[in-house]
């Protein structure tokens, strides 16, 4: 037992104002990819987060990779980052496979989009219409056919569209093998909140940020700073730099055959519901849509309508065990693309948040684009075009105060069309970000 007057260490137990090249914030799906990436490019990388790696909404994920059904597919700027996502993950499952020791398997049989009654047979069509202008290799199958395919389909499925290039992952098999790479390039992952990001005044006006106050009442200092935090908002930041996220609940199922895998092998999405099959026979059943500020809460009422259409496409379903239930809020943007690069007006500031339904699909691409932006590694043009379609700055505002929200800096936002420098990291200066906003053609083949 301690002594009375033994003193107490600081719950982070960190000293103060320990330097790194970069602090991440936040230790989902969007924070750790960066992490690791930064460090295996040679940066020294902190990651702080008061709970465990993993367990905000990146625990509660289904894991669909999939741009396509995901996406309107009359939607070019959705489709092309979700694709340059899907792009990665081979690539990005056998680098922290080998990283880690993690096995992270990728689950390769395509996504089956479902049809209940003759309104959803009719958007079916639609879709693979739209799928065919732009040359997303989908097949429009009967009934029967599909059924074929998946033996437990109810008898009264009315029409199938099959989309084999999807691919679905366990999260929490990432999450697990991002935290197993980690130590391996000297990353620590500290529990303790950041309270609010320290900024300090540059010549000629706007910040730079110089690292993060702790809930403890700790200081860390860094070169760049990496907000991550999800739909969770962070302190000390100025008007201009913050970017409109806000939580969007989802709830959803995890159910288990007893008997093992098999009731069904392709993903199966119906309506605004999927059932994703794991390779040990789970299968998570989501999801709600909800706008219900941080509400977190599972709900009989959420459950009871996910089993009903469940049941309706799988009858089998009522078979299974119910493992957990699960609620989350995605990270969502106005215009539910992430962003992803640097705040406006702070040099050194930089985000990683608002994937929305689609953290997961954009974890290899998020880790990928910041990286190239803090290390000045030059991309190619398509990365470009992705990284200037999720450009936080899109959403920058002219601070017509003068002052940041909770600090005592001058205005952050630059100038309208001005093009900011990124803050280089380590000695190695950043690339000259490309602008904002550009158009994307409407012909764009994602
Ligand atoms: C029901 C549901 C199903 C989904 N299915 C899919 C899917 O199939 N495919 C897909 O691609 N995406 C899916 N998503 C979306 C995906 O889960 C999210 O986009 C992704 O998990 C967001 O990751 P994140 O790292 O931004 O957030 P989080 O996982 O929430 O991580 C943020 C972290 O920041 C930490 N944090 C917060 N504030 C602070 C602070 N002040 N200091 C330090 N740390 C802090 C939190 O503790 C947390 O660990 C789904 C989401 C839901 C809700």
């Amino acid at each position: 037992m301690r002594a009375r007057d033994t003193p107490v260490p600081a719950p982070s137990a960190l000293p103060a104002d320990r330097s790194t090249d970069v602090l991440v914030v936040g230790a989902g799906l969007a924070g750790l990819p960066v992490a690791l990436e930064l460090a295996r490019r040679g940066a020294s990388v902190r990651v702080v987060d008061p709970a465990a790696p993993g367990s905000g909404t990146s625990r509660v994920a289904a894991g669909m990779l999939a741009p396509v059904t995901e996406a309107e597919p009359d939607d070019p700027a959705h489709l092309l980052v979700g694709r340059a996502g899907l792009d990665r993950w081979p690539a990005f499952a056998a680098t922290l496979a080998a990283a880690s020791g993690v096995d992270v398997p990728l689950h390769a049989a395509g996504t089956l989009a479902l049809a209940r009654d003759r309104d959803e047979a009719e958007a079916l069509t639609r879709f693979s219409e739209v799928c065919g202008r732009f040359g997303l290799p989908v097949e429009r199958l009967l009934p029967s056919a599909a059924r074929r395919l998946e033996p437990a389909l109810a008898p009264t499925l009315r029409g199938a569209l099959s989309v084999p290039g999807d691919l679905a992952v366990d999260p929490r098999r990432v999450v697990a093998a991002l935290v197993a790479g980690l130590p391996e390039h000297g990353v620590e992952v500290t529990a303790v909140a950041v309270e609010r990001v320290l900024l300090e005044d540059v010549a000629g006006g706007g910040s730079r940020a110089t690292g993060a106050l702790l809930a403890d009442a700790g200081v860390l200092r860094a070169g760049a700073v990496v907000l991550a935090t999800g739909a969770r908002p962070v302190g000390g930041l100025p008007d201009g730099a913050r970017v409109p996220v806000r939580p969007v609940k989802g709830q959803l199922l995890v159910l288990r055959d007893p008997s093992g895998p098999g009731l069904v092998e392709r993903v199966l999405r119906f309506g605004h519901g999927y059932l994703v099959p794991r390779d040990d026979g789970r299968y998570v059943l989501g999801a709600t849509t909800e706008e219900r500020g941080f509400d977190v809460a599972t709900t009989a009422w959420a459950l009871h309508e996910l089993l009903r259409d469940g049941f309706e496409l799988v009858p089998g379903l009522l078979d299974l065990e119910v493992e957990e239930t699960l609620a989350g809020l995605r990270p969502t943007t106005p215009d539910a693309l992430p962003v992803i690069g640097p705040a406006a007006g702070v040099d050194g500031l930089w985000w990683a948040t608002g994937h929305h339904r689609n953290g997961v699909l954009l974890a290899p691409l998020t880790g990928v684009l910041l990286a190239d932006a803090l290390t000045g590694t030059p991309r190619t043009p398509a990365d470009e075009r992705v990284a200037s379609l999720v450009d936080p700055r899109r959403f920058a505002v002219a601070d017509p105060g003068g002052r940041p929200a909770d600090g005592p800096h001058p205005p952050a936002s630059p100038p309208s069309g001005e093009v900011l420098a990124a803050a280089p990291v380590a000695g190695v200066p950043a690339i000259a970000p490309a602008p904002p906003h550009p158009p994307v053609p409407e012909d764009a083949r994602a």
